[in-house]
């Protein structure tokens, strides 16, 4: 990794065992996912789930794009459909020109629900991005509801919408920890996923995976052949530049922890998360929006509704800042924007140890603004993760 560090791995021909060990990951990952023909399909490394996002959602546009002109159909208004997505997703919208129709949280929900889609989908629909692993909750999106959904409109509507998984988070965890779960390749309008191996992929920073289920589902249009390095070299990616070191430390986790060695890293995470989460039920003025179970290994709360608290969330977050801890307060995405939520991601490296010692920070936070009630407290929203519209300061 270290004698990668300085080597450009887009290089393809002065460094070809990079490119090499690029793909034999993109295989591996691919066969993680179900892919039917993992050997087969394609994929690239990116510099993180954002690019990554950008070219799922570049594939589905051109997918769309040729089918309505092959039929002769207008391909000026693209849309896609999502429930409270990563800013990745509003940027591919703005940069992209496709229109992003993300759906309001209702009721109780915290992701996008199947009996949303046919309010929201239509012929200009390029497809239905599902999160593994909410950014706001850590909760799963039910991949399997929306694509049975999808395929129930295809029956009734004739609209068939594919689905791109961004797993930047759950793509690393799921296939370990949640090995039940339908949500990959197995599914087959799932065309194509993304994650950040900086994440639970557990390499360093930055790189991202993006892999189509098989190698008819990436439009050849998008696909570069760039000769002047030597070779004929085939490029599908935004960067161009970008060091060889995190694919080489990627594939090295791969092979070093293998099934075996993700699975005890996960489940370890799985572990701490749901016994924190268990703890925070146990304290009187917090109440659990996500508690560990079937998602991310996270937990999300708020303060508990329908009694006066004589302080915020935010206030809380101040708190615990003076013990060193950066615990976000922050909204729910529409229509739940009057929740106001912290969440603790835990990875690896987060032990018990540690996630204890935040228990009893953040019991002592509240137990200090319990005894001093906070007023006119200016404490609010520092981190909102990038969500575009203003934020509203609760004064
Ligand atoms: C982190 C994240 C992204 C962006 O990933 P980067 O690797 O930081 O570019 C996109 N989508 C989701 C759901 C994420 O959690």
């Amino acid at each position: 990794m270290a004698d990668s560090v300085d080597k450009n791995m887009i290089d393809k021909d002065e460094y070809p065992q990079t490119a090499e060990i690029e793909n034999r990951c993109v295989h591996i990952i691919a066969d993680l996912w179900h892919a039917p023909k993992s050997w087969d399909t394609v994929g690239c490394s990116t510099t993180g789930s954002s690019e990554a996002c950008m070219l799922g959602g570049l594939a589905m546009k051109w997918r769309w794009k040729k089918k309505r002109e092959a039929a002769g159909l207008p391909t000026d208004k693209p849309n896609f459909v999502c429930g409270p997505v990563q800013v990745c997703w509003k940027k591919f919208a703005r940069y992209f020109d496709v229109e992003i129709r993300e759906v309001p949280l209702r009721g109780d929900a915290l992701g996008l629900q199947p009996s949303d889609l046919r309010e929201y989908c239509d012929e200009n629909t390029i497809g239905v991005v599902a999160t593994l692993g909410v950014t706001f909750t850590g909760i799963y999106e039910p991949v399997a509801d929306l694509a049975a959904e999808l395929d129930a409109m295809q029956r009734d509507l004739g609209l068939d919408i594919p689905i791109h998984v961004d797993a930047a988070s759950g793509g690393f965890v799921a296939p370990f920890v949640q090995k039940e779960l339908d949500w990959d390749f197995a599914i087959e309008r799932v065309k194509s996923i993304n994650a950040s191996g900086h994440k639970y992929g557990l390499a360093p920073l930055g790189v991202g995976w993006v892999v189509w289920r098989s190698r008819s589902d990436l439009p050849e249009d998008l696909i570069f052949y760039v000769d002047y390095l030597g070779g004929n070299m085939a490029t599908f990616a935004l960067n161009f530049s970008r060091p060889g070191g995190e694919i080489i430390a990627q594939y090295y986790n791969f092979l070093r922890l293998g099934r075996e060695g993700y699975t005890r890293i996960q489940q370890a995470c799985i572990d701490t998360g749901k016994w924190l989460a268990e703890e925070i039920r146990t304290i009187e003025s917090l109440e659990l929006v996500y508690d560990g179970n079937g998602g991310l290994p996270a937990v999300c709360y708020k303060l508990k509704e329908g009694k006066e608290h004589g302080f915020t969330l935010y206030d809380v977050s101040e708190r615990v800042r003076m013990r060193g801890w950066q615990i976000a307060s922050y909204p729910l995405p529409s229509d739940r924007q009057e929740v106001i939520v912290q969440r603790v991601l835990i990875r690896h490296g987060v032990s018990r140890d540690l996630i204890s010692l935040l228990l009893d920070d953040i019991k002592r936070a509240l137990e200090h603004l319990q005894r001093n009630p906070v007023q006119n407290s200016d404490a609010g929203p520092t981190f909102n993760h990038g969500a575009i519209s203003e934020v509203k300061v609760n004064a």
